[in-house]
Protein backbone atom coordinates (compact mmCIF):
# COMPACT_ATOMS: atom_id res chain seq x y z
CA UNK A 1 0.00 0.00 0.00
CA UNK A 2 1.20 3.11 -1.20
CA UNK A 3 0.45 5.25 2.42
CA UNK A 4 2.55 8.70 0.99
CA UNK A 5 -0.46 8.43 -1.99
CA UNK A 6 -3.44 7.89 0.35
CA UNK A 7 -1.91 10.20 2.54
CA UNK A 8 -1.97 13.10 -0.17
CA UNK A 9 -5.45 12.22 -1.26
CA UNK A 10 -7.18 11.88 2.12
CA UNK A 11 -5.25 15.54 3.25
CA UNK A 12 -7.00 16.88 -0.17
CA UNK A 13 -10.41 15.98 1.46
CA UNK A 14 -10.26 16.65 5.61
CA UNK A 15 -9.27 19.87 7.30
CA UNK A 16 -7.52 17.51 10.09
CA UNK A 17 -3.66 16.78 9.98
CA UNK A 18 -2.56 12.99 8.32
CA UNK A 19 0.79 11.85 9.24
CA UNK A 20 2.76 9.03 7.63
CA UNK A 21 4.76 6.78 9.43
CA UNK A 22 4.76 8.05 12.54
CA UNK A 23 5.80 7.22 15.76
CA UNK A 24 3.30 5.84 18.23
CA UNK A 25 5.64 6.34 21.17
CA UNK A 26 4.57 10.05 20.55
CA UNK A 27 1.19 9.21 21.08
CA UNK A 28 1.20 7.15 24.03
CA UNK A 29 1.62 7.58 27.59
CA UNK A 30 3.69 4.59 27.85
CA UNK A 31 5.98 5.74 24.92
CA UNK A 32 6.74 2.41 23.61
CA UNK A 33 5.93 0.96 20.24
CA UNK A 34 6.35 1.18 16.20
CA UNK A 35 5.18 3.24 13.86
CA UNK A 36 1.10 4.24 12.48
CA UNK A 37 1.39 3.82 8.49
CA UNK A 38 -1.35 6.43 8.70
CA UNK A 39 -2.55 8.69 11.86
CA UNK A 40 -5.03 10.88 11.02
CA UNK A 41 -6.79 13.64 13.20
CA UNK A 42 -10.08 14.27 11.89
CA UNK A 43 -11.15 17.92 13.55
CA UNK A 44 -15.02 17.41 13.02
CA UNK A 45 -17.66 14.46 11.87
CA UNK A 46 -17.37 15.82 8.07
CA UNK A 47 -13.49 14.70 8.46
CA UNK A 48 -14.53 11.42 10.92
CA UNK A 49 -17.26 9.99 7.74
CA UNK A 50 -14.49 10.66 5.13
CA UNK A 51 -11.81 8.88 6.97
CA UNK A 52 -13.88 5.64 7.72
CA UNK A 53 -15.46 5.46 4.22
CA UNK A 54 -11.78 5.82 2.85
CA UNK A 55 -10.95 2.91 4.67
CA UNK A 56 -13.67 1.00 3.80
CA UNK A 57 -13.26 1.29 0.18
CA UNK A 58 -9.69 0.23 0.31
CA UNK A 59 -9.93 -2.55 2.82
CA UNK A 60 -7.23 -0.67 5.05
CA UNK A 61 -7.37 -1.72 8.70
CA UNK A 62 -9.15 0.75 11.00
CA UNK A 63 -8.71 1.79 14.58
CA UNK A 64 -9.64 4.43 16.84
CA UNK A 65 -7.69 5.84 19.98
CA UNK A 66 -8.23 8.81 22.44
CA UNK A 67 -5.35 9.61 24.30
CA UNK A 68 -3.29 7.00 24.38
CA UNK A 69 -3.10 6.71 28.27
CA UNK A 70 -4.34 2.68 28.63
CA UNK A 71 -2.70 1.15 24.83
CA UNK A 72 0.33 -0.76 24.15
CA UNK A 73 1.58 -0.40 20.62
CA UNK A 74 3.77 -2.98 19.50
CA UNK A 75 7.12 -2.64 18.30
CA UNK A 76 5.94 -3.64 14.55
CA UNK A 77 3.87 -1.05 14.63
CA UNK A 78 -0.25 -0.30 13.55
CA UNK A 79 -1.19 -1.33 10.39
CA UNK A 80 -3.47 0.69 8.00
CA UNK A 81 -5.39 4.05 9.36
CA UNK A 82 -5.17 4.86 12.78
CA UNK A 83 -7.65 7.52 14.06
CA UNK A 84 -7.26 9.83 16.94
CA UNK A 85 -9.89 12.32 17.99
CA UNK A 86 -7.33 14.17 20.25
CA UNK A 87 -7.44 17.38 17.73
CA UNK A 88 -11.06 17.57 16.77
CA UNK A 89 -14.52 16.69 19.37
CA UNK A 90 -13.19 19.07 21.83
CA UNK A 91 -17.31 20.90 22.60
CA UNK A 92 -18.78 20.78 25.81
CA UNK A 93 -22.50 21.90 26.97
CA UNK A 94 -23.87 22.21 30.39
CA UNK A 95 -27.36 22.07 30.90
CA UNK A 96 -28.35 21.65 34.34
CA UNK A 97 -27.28 18.80 35.50
CA UNK A 98 -26.72 17.31 32.16
CA UNK A 99 -23.14 17.57 30.71
CA UNK A 100 -22.88 16.75 26.74
CA UNK A 101 -19.52 16.40 25.99
CA UNK A 102 -17.22 15.43 22.41
CA UNK A 103 -15.12 12.66 22.62
CA UNK A 104 -12.21 13.67 22.03
CA UNK A 105 -12.21 16.50 25.33
CA UNK A 106 -9.83 15.27 28.37
CA UNK A 107 -11.69 13.81 30.94
CA UNK A 108 -9.61 16.06 33.62
CA UNK A 109 -11.29 19.41 32.03
CA UNK A 110 -14.55 17.94 32.09
CA UNK A 111 -14.18 17.01 35.88
CA UNK A 112 -12.91 20.93 36.57
CA UNK A 113 -16.05 21.92 34.88
CA UNK A 114 -18.36 20.13 36.58
CA UNK A 115 -16.09 21.31 40.27
CA UNK A 116 -16.83 25.00 38.92
CA UNK A 117 -20.58 24.48 38.40
CA UNK A 118 -21.29 22.65 41.41
CA UNK A 119 -21.77 19.45 39.97
CA UNK A 120 -20.69 16.44 41.77
CA UNK A 121 -19.79 12.74 40.88
CA UNK A 122 -17.29 12.66 38.46
CA UNK A 123 -14.42 14.13 41.00
CA UNK A 124 -13.21 10.18 41.47
CA UNK A 125 -11.73 10.50 37.62
CA UNK A 126 -9.75 14.04 38.63
CA UNK A 127 -6.47 12.12 37.78
CA UNK A 128 -7.36 9.82 35.13
CA UNK A 129 -5.25 11.18 32.15
CA UNK A 130 -7.76 10.00 28.73
CA UNK A 131 -10.31 11.32 26.75
CA UNK A 132 -13.75 11.26 27.79
CA UNK A 133 -14.13 8.50 24.66
CA UNK A 134 -11.89 6.39 25.89
CA UNK A 135 -13.11 6.63 29.31
CA UNK A 136 -16.75 5.15 28.44
CA UNK A 137 -14.73 2.23 26.35
CA UNK A 138 -12.69 1.20 29.41
CA UNK A 139 -15.54 2.54 32.21
CA UNK A 140 -12.71 4.09 33.63
CA UNK A 141 -12.94 4.33 37.54
CA UNK A 142 -11.03 4.66 40.42
CA UNK A 143 -12.06 5.28 44.17
CA UNK A 144 -14.78 3.46 44.20
CA UNK A 145 -16.64 4.85 41.26
CA UNK A 146 -16.68 4.37 37.86
CA UNK A 147 -17.93 5.79 34.44
CA UNK A 148 -20.88 4.03 34.43
CA UNK A 149 -22.65 6.03 37.35
CA UNK A 150 -22.49 8.87 35.45
CA UNK A 151 -22.83 8.23 31.96
CA UNK A 152 -27.02 8.43 30.48
CA UNK A 153 -25.68 8.18 26.47
CA UNK A 154 -23.41 7.90 23.94
CA UNK A 155 -22.96 8.75 20.25
CA UNK A 156 -20.85 6.79 18.17
CA UNK A 157 -20.19 6.77 14.37
CA UNK A 158 -19.87 2.80 13.43
CA UNK A 159 -16.91 1.59 10.86
CA UNK A 160 -19.20 1.42 8.22
CA UNK A 161 -20.71 4.81 8.85
CA UNK A 162 -23.95 4.60 10.60
CA UNK A 163 -24.40 7.51 13.52
CA UNK A 164 -26.23 5.51 16.42
CA UNK A 165 -27.24 6.65 20.09
CA UNK A 166 -26.89 4.31 23.00
CA UNK A 167 -28.80 4.35 26.14
CA UNK A 168 -27.07 3.52 29.12
CA UNK A 169 -28.44 0.20 28.55
CA UNK A 170 -27.21 -0.92 25.87
CA UNK A 171 -23.62 0.07 26.45
CA UNK A 172 -22.96 -3.46 28.16
CA UNK A 173 -20.55 -1.67 31.10
CA UNK A 174 -19.05 -3.70 33.36
CA UNK A 175 -15.81 -3.45 35.54
CA UNK A 176 -13.43 -1.43 33.05
CA UNK A 177 -15.66 -2.91 30.14
CA UNK A 178 -18.25 -1.77 28.01
CA UNK A 179 -19.45 -3.00 23.99
CA UNK A 180 -17.14 -1.15 22.97
CA UNK A 181 -14.17 -3.19 23.68
CA UNK A 182 -16.30 -6.44 22.27
CA UNK A 183 -17.96 -5.97 19.26
CA UNK A 184 -18.59 -2.87 18.57
CA UNK A 185 -16.80 -1.45 16.16
CA UNK A 186 -17.45 2.22 16.38
CA UNK A 187 -15.88 5.83 16.89
CA UNK A 188 -17.58 7.03 20.46
CA UNK A 189 -17.84 10.86 19.36
CA UNK A 190 -19.86 12.27 22.24
CA UNK A 191 -21.23 11.07 25.63
CA UNK A 192 -23.62 12.56 27.57
CA UNK A 193 -23.45 12.23 31.63
CA UNK A 194 -25.51 13.51 34.16
CA UNK A 195 -24.75 14.43 37.61
CA UNK A 196 -26.19 15.71 40.99
CA UNK A 197 -26.23 19.25 42.77
CA UNK A 198 -22.88 19.75 45.63
CA UNK A 199 -20.91 22.38 46.85
CA UNK A 200 -18.28 23.65 44.92
CA UNK A 201 -15.78 23.78 47.87
CA UNK A 202 -16.59 20.17 48.94
CA UNK A 203 -15.91 18.82 45.08
CA UNK A 204 -12.65 20.86 45.52
CA UNK A 205 -11.12 19.11 48.63
CA UNK A 206 -12.67 15.98 47.52
CA UNK A 207 -10.53 16.51 44.42
CA UNK A 208 -7.25 17.46 45.92
CA UNK A 209 -8.04 14.83 48.90
CA UNK A 210 -7.96 11.88 46.00
CA UNK A 211 -4.86 13.57 43.75
CA UNK A 212 -3.28 13.53 47.32
CA UNK A 213 -3.97 9.63 47.48
CA UNK A 214 -2.73 9.34 43.92
CA UNK A 215 0.78 11.24 44.67
CA UNK A 216 1.40 8.76 47.88
CA UNK A 217 0.66 5.63 46.17
CA UNK A 218 1.12 5.63 42.15
CA UNK A 219 4.02 6.56 39.96
CA UNK A 220 4.61 9.84 38.95
CA UNK A 221 7.05 11.31 36.84
CA UNK A 222 7.62 7.57 34.73
CA UNK A 223 6.10 7.15 31.71
CA UNK A 224 2.91 4.14 32.59
CA UNK A 225 -0.43 2.92 30.77
CA UNK A 226 -1.60 3.08 34.23
CA UNK A 227 -2.85 -0.23 35.98
CA UNK A 228 -1.21 -3.32 33.89
CA UNK A 229 -3.91 -6.09 35.35
CA UNK A 230 -7.54 -5.59 36.31
CA UNK A 231 -8.31 -6.32 40.03
CA UNK A 232 -9.50 -9.99 40.19
CA UNK A 233 -12.95 -10.33 42.28
CA UNK A 234 -12.65 -9.46 45.70
CA UNK A 235 -8.89 -8.83 45.73
CA UNK A 236 -6.33 -6.32 44.31
CA UNK A 237 -3.87 -7.11 41.23
CA UNK A 238 -1.07 -4.56 42.98
CA UNK A 239 -1.11 -6.69 46.43
CA UNK A 240 -0.78 -10.02 44.85
CA UNK A 241 2.37 -8.63 42.56
CA UNK A 242 3.82 -7.34 45.54
CA UNK A 243 3.19 -10.96 47.17
CA UNK A 244 5.42 -12.61 44.49
CA UNK A 245 8.10 -10.19 44.57
CA UNK A 246 7.08 -8.21 41.14
CA UNK A 247 8.04 -4.42 42.43
CA UNK A 248 11.26 -3.28 40.83
CA UNK A 249 11.64 -6.47 38.18
CA UNK A 250 12.94 -5.46 34.87
CA UNK A 251 13.12 -6.11 31.53
CA UNK A 252 15.38 -4.22 29.19
CA UNK A 253 14.15 -0.62 30.18
CA UNK A 254 10.48 -1.86 31.23
CA UNK A 255 10.29 -2.21 35.19
CA UNK A 256 7.54 -3.07 37.43
CA UNK A 257 6.80 0.37 39.28
CA UNK A 258 8.91 0.11 42.71
CA UNK A 259 6.09 2.37 43.83
CA UNK A 260 3.05 0.60 42.77
CA UNK A 261 3.31 -3.34 41.58
CA UNK A 262 0.25 -2.84 39.02
CA UNK A 263 2.15 -0.41 37.22
CA UNK A 264 5.04 -0.63 34.41
CA UNK A 265 7.17 2.07 33.83
CA UNK A 266 8.79 2.93 31.13
CA UNK A 267 12.88 4.13 31.98
CA UNK A 268 13.79 5.59 28.37
CA UNK A 269 14.10 3.19 25.48
CA UNK A 270 11.74 0.40 26.84
CA UNK A 271 10.45 -2.53 23.45
CA UNK A 272 6.77 -3.18 23.82
CA UNK A 273 8.19 -6.68 23.51
CA UNK A 274 9.83 -6.02 26.86
CA UNK A 275 6.68 -4.56 28.41
CA UNK A 276 5.11 -7.75 27.37
CA UNK A 277 7.03 -9.85 28.62
CA UNK A 278 7.63 -8.29 32.00
CA UNK A 279 3.67 -8.56 31.91
CA UNK A 280 3.48 -12.32 31.35
CA UNK A 281 6.22 -13.09 33.71
CA UNK A 282 4.88 -11.48 36.61
CA UNK A 283 1.01 -12.84 35.37
CA UNK A 284 2.58 -16.23 35.60
CA UNK A 285 4.33 -15.76 38.92
CA UNK A 286 1.14 -14.72 40.64
CA UNK A 287 -0.84 -17.70 38.58
CA UNK A 288 1.68 -20.56 40.32
CA UNK A 289 1.72 -18.85 43.78
CA UNK A 290 -2.01 -18.14 43.98
CA UNK A 291 -4.04 -20.00 41.33
CA UNK A 292 -4.88 -16.53 39.97
CA UNK A 293 -4.88 -15.32 36.00
CA UNK A 294 -5.08 -11.68 36.03
CA UNK A 295 -6.23 -9.98 33.52
CA UNK A 296 -4.65 -7.22 31.58
CA UNK A 297 -6.69 -4.12 31.76
CA UNK A 298 -3.73 -1.93 29.40
CA UNK A 299 -5.18 -2.51 25.52
CA UNK A 300 -2.64 -5.06 23.96
CA UNK A 301 -3.09 -3.34 20.53
CA UNK A 302 -1.92 -5.61 17.30
C1 LIG B 1 -0.95 7.78 35.18
C2 LIG B 1 -2.18 7.04 34.78
C3 LIG B 1 -3.20 6.88 35.69
C4 LIG B 1 -4.37 6.18 35.32
N1 LIG B 1 -5.35 6.01 36.24
C5 LIG B 1 -6.47 5.36 35.90
C6 LIG B 1 -7.52 5.15 36.86
O1 LIG B 1 -7.45 5.59 37.99
N2 LIG B 1 -8.62 4.48 36.44
C7 LIG B 1 -8.76 3.98 35.18
O2 LIG B 1 -9.81 3.39 34.86
N3 LIG B 1 -7.79 4.16 34.26
C8 LIG B 1 -6.66 4.82 34.57
N4 LIG B 1 -5.67 4.99 33.65
C9 LIG B 1 -5.83 4.41 32.31
C10 LIG B 1 -6.42 5.36 31.26
O3 LIG B 1 -6.11 6.70 31.55
C11 LIG B 1 -7.93 5.22 31.13
O4 LIG B 1 -8.30 3.91 30.75
C12 LIG B 1 -8.50 6.19 30.09
O5 LIG B 1 -9.89 6.22 30.20
C13 LIG B 1 -8.13 5.86 28.65
O6 LIG B 1 -8.49 6.95 27.81
P1 LIG B 1 -7.67 7.32 26.49
O7 LIG B 1 -8.35 8.44 25.82
O8 LIG B 1 -6.23 7.52 26.81
O9 LIG B 1 -7.87 5.98 25.64
P2 LIG B 1 -6.76 5.16 24.81
O10 LIG B 1 -5.74 4.62 25.74
O11 LIG B 1 -6.31 5.96 23.66
O12 LIG B 1 -7.68 3.96 24.28
C14 LIG B 1 -8.20 3.01 25.16
C15 LIG B 1 -9.18 2.11 24.39
O13 LIG B 1 -10.30 2.89 24.00
C16 LIG B 1 -10.46 2.90 22.58
N5 LIG B 1 -10.91 4.26 22.23
C17 LIG B 1 -10.39 5.44 22.64
N6 LIG B 1 -11.12 6.47 22.21
C18 LIG B 1 -12.14 5.93 21.49
C19 LIG B 1 -13.27 6.48 20.80
N7 LIG B 1 -13.50 7.79 20.73
N8 LIG B 1 -14.13 5.62 20.18
C20 LIG B 1 -13.94 4.27 20.23
N9 LIG B 1 -12.89 3.70 20.87
C21 LIG B 1 -12.01 4.53 21.50
C22 LIG B 1 -9.10 2.50 22.01
O14 LIG B 1 -9.25 1.82 20.78
C23 LIG B 1 -8.60 1.55 23.09
O15 LIG B 1 -9.17 0.26 22.91
C24 LIG B 1 -4.49 5.68 34.00
C25 LIG B 1 -3.46 5.87 33.06
C26 LIG B 1 -2.31 6.54 33.45
C27 LIG B 1 -1.23 6.75 32.43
Amino acid sequence: MDWAQISRELGALIQGEVKVSEPMRKHTSLRVGGTADLLVFPKGMADLRTILELAQDRNVPLRVIGNGTNILVPDEGLKGITVSITEGFKGIAVSGGRISIEAGRSLGSVVRTAVTKGLGGLTFAGGIPGTVGGAVVMNAGAFGADMSQVVKAVEALSFTGRLKRYRLEELGFGYRTSVFQDHEKAVITRVAIELEPASPEELRAQVREYAARRRTTQPQAESTAGSVFRNPPGDSAGRLLEEVGAKGMRIGDAQISPVHANFIVNLGRAKSAEVKALLEETRAMVEKSFGIRLEPEIVILS
